[in-house]
């Protein structure tokens, strides 16, 4: 007897991405965007207008923000404080931050995370014990699903935003819980990252009348964009006090790394103690959390940043769909743009746009979405001008009918670019 060796696997064909490694990688898969960080940059040695960075409201590049990363950078370089906050990394920035936080998403206390990925995967495993039901969304993240395999207890998935299908799975939860002695979390993304549609947190809490639960939301793409002073989603729908536990990360509106979790002070508290993402890893860098408070002052202080956003998205979003084009249930600044076409067809569409229209944007294949469909997602920002719509809703009015003229007709993906 004799097993297989263990990196067989590793032929990278096998792999649902992995297969277009060979053609794809660094046009579709791992593209190079360089220069300032903003609406026009270069992509193989070309200027295009781009649309798929999350840095919705302009932060990345905002001189202040950069001004303040460079002089905590001086100040502090990059490895202070040493440690895990419990043990030797902890500093007043980190503990103003997050209270500037907790206080922003209107919850009483707040606590770092290193990254946005590590930090919802640990707040899950932390929540949960055996005897726990975790019940969530089907569209949810993979940072939200890896978080729920640590989970030992029972995980029931409910129908995408389908509160038909939540009622039935708490009906569920509920009886396994009072038979296990456990509790009940209910996770759901606030603005669903792919296709930008909302949770549907109004109808989610509403059940809180009938069943005893608590709510986790990661709110990735609604903090800073959602909600009348941009503290997210829950502010949005009028919902904040009935959300336990908030999650916003600084990869997206905050344009930094590192993430969140507010709540009420006892649940904050427990998580400070038992998060194991935090409590066995270093402390976020000081000019990770200095170059944080300068952005979140800007976010604060200066709404007209997310109010040119909105003009952005209203203006893409209602000439995309005055071009016939088909965006889904959007109701974020996320504006996928769904085509019928195969992968082929996609891509040729996506490369056309990128060689001839000078327009980036990034594809989204299936399984993210169904067999049979294409995605190009576009991500505006406040940096972005009307004139960039302009020439994007022409571009996208172009490639679409040539797609169902069969110009981009093809069984495989070739990338055949000069
Ligand atoms: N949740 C959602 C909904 C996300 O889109 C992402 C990706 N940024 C994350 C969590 C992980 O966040 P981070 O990039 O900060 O690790």
């Amino acid at each position: 007897m004799k097993n297989i060796d263990l990196f067989d696997k590793m032929k990278m064909s096998n792999s649902d991405l992995g297969k277009y490694q060979k053609v794809a990688e660094g046009y579709l898969i791992f593209p190079k965007l360089e220069g300032e960080i903003g609406p026009i940059m270069k992509f193989r040695g070309k200027e295009v207008l781009n649309w798929s960075l999350n840095n919705y409201i302009g932060l990345a590049n905002h001189p202040e923000v950069r001004k303040a990363d460079a002089d905590a950078a001086k100040e502090w370089g990059l490895a202070y404080p040493m440690g895990a906050r419990m043990m030797s990394g902890q500093t007043k920035y980190h503990e103003e931050l997050e209270q500037k936080l907790a206080d922003f998403v209107k919850k009483e206390r707040g606590y770092l995370l290193n990254f946005g990925y590590q930090g919802i995967l640990s707040i899950i495993d932390t929540l949960l014990s055996r005897n726990d039901i975790a019940v969530y969304d089907s569209d949810s993240h993979a940072s939200i699903l890896d978080g729920l395999r640590l989970h030992m207890g029972k995980r029931l998935v409910y129908q995408h935003n389908d509160m038909e299908s939540l009622e039935k799975q708490l009906e569920r939860a509920t009886k396994l819980a009072t038979e296990r002695g456990g509790g009940i979390l209910v996770v759901t993304e606030g603005v669903f990252g792919m296709e930008g549609d909302l949770g549907n947190l109004k109808a989610i809490t509403d059940l809180k009348d009938k069943f005893n639960f608590r709510l986790l939301i990661d709110d990735a793409h609604g903090m800073g964009t959602m909600g009348a002073t941009g503290a997210g989603t829950d502010e949005h729908f009028g919902v904040q006090d009935k959300v336990d536990v908030y999650f916003g990360t600084f990869a997206k509106s905050m344009a930094g790394i590192g993430a969140f979790v507010a709540g009420k002070t006892e649940i904050v508290d427990f998580l400070k103690y038992n998060m194991r993402s935090q409590m066995f890893a270093k402390s976020l860098p000081m000019p990770m959390v200095i170059g944080a408070l300068k952005r979140l002052e800007l976010l604060i202080g200066h709404p007209e940043l997310r109010e040119k956003l909105w003009i952005i998205v209203n203006a893409i979003q209602k000439g995309l769909k005055e071009a016939g084009l088909n965006l889904g249930k959007t109701e974020s600044p996320v504006t996928p743009v769904f085509f019928e076409g195969n992968v082929a067809q996609g891509t040729n569409a996506l490369v056309d746009l990128r060689e001839n229209y000078g327009i980036f944007t990034s594809i989204v294949v299936y399984p993210v979405v169904p067999k049979g469909t294409v995605m190009l997602r576009i991500i505006p920002t406040a940096d972005h001008t009307l004139e960039h719509v302009e020439r994007t809703v022409a571009a996208f009015k172009e490639v679409s009918a040539k797609l169902k003229a069969g110009e981009y007709d093809a069984d495989e993906v070739t990338l055949d670019i000069k």
